[in-house]
């Protein structure tokens, strides 16, 4: 669930509070099964944590990596997934889920929590971040891509324009929720194939994105403060939403769930597109 915005707040506020800390003990709890914390450089992941100190924190797409120090290749690399969210607490504090990784650090003492309702985050110390799962497949960040970069990639992708702009391998960054405020922005039906879309939509779809997302980071850092564990989802447009006016014409907003996935729209505001689901 965490997407670009988010992620870029998180870490920002990571950098200020956990950056130049050194983690004096890792904690991992294993109830209700194991969550993936892997080792990639062969030892335990919590001695091979102990003792680093957390150097600069780098968002890339929904990665965030952390270099570890005093090693000049060592990274904490977390893949939060849909569930996975961080945590910073005074220790004993309660707890915004099920707790599966503790980095503790000494004097003042705090707590970095990695917290997972469904398990499905992804933990990995590595010198060689090829090695990370997926993460070599990710295309270029989503606010890193410039516009010719982005009309040239997109021509790879067929199908529906939602499910291609959620691609990590188009861009990477954007999921079910941004992908649908971004094509309000943008006035896109969401079911639309890419193959139908002009080159001025295209070029309105690239603004779009920039737009919303860099518009998004400024809510979440207002909404979220220091609570890197927040979601703050109130000033969507569209997204959970059904049922709800447009924002912008006052008309209904559509609500089509998919394979277990939920797209919202304006029929109004974003026209075409095949009617799915009804
Ligand atoms: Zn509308």
């Amino acid at each position: 669930m965490p997407e670009l915005p988010e992620l870029e707040v998180v870490r920002d506020v990571l950098q200020a509070r956990v950056g130049g800390r050194v983690v004096e003990r890792v904690t991992l709890s294993g109830r209700g099964g194991p969550i993936v914390a892997r080792d990639l450089t062969g030892g335990s992941f919590a001695e091979t944590l102990s003792g680093a100190q957390i150097g600069t924190i780098q968002r890339r797409g929904k990665f965030m990596v952390f270099d570890l120090l005093p090693a000049t290749d060592l990274h904490l690399v977390v893949n939060p997934k849909l569930t996975g969210r961080f945590q910073l607490a005074l220790p004993g504090a309660k707890k915004a889920g099920p707790v599966h990784v503790t980095l503790h650090f000494g004097d003042p003492e705090e707590e970095l929590r990695y917290v997972d309702q469904k398990r499905m985050g992804q933990l990995y110390l590595t010198t060689d971040l090829a090695k990370v799962p997926t993460y070599s497949d990710m295309g270029p960040d989503a606010l890193d891509i410039s516009q010719e970069e982005f009309v040239a990639r997109l021509r790879r992708f067929r199908g529906e324009i939602k499910g291609v702009l959620a691609r990590e391998k188009l861009v990477a960054g954007i999921g079910n929720a941004y992908a649908d405020e971004i094509l309000w922005v943008a006035r896109i039906h969401p079911y639309r194939k890419r193959t139908e879309l002009t080159s001025e939509e295209i070029e309105a779809l690239y603004a779009a994105m920039r737009e919303t997302l860099l518009d998004s980071i400024d809510e979440v850092r207002e909404a979220m403060g220091e609570d890197v564990h927040l979601k703050p989802r109130d000033f969507f447009a569209v997204h959970m939403r059904g049922g709800e006016s447009c924002p912008r014409c006052g008309g209904k907003v559509s609500e089509i769930t998919a394979r277990g996935k939920i797209t919202n729209f304006c029929r109004s505001c974003q026209p075409g597109g095949l009617i799915r689901g009804m």
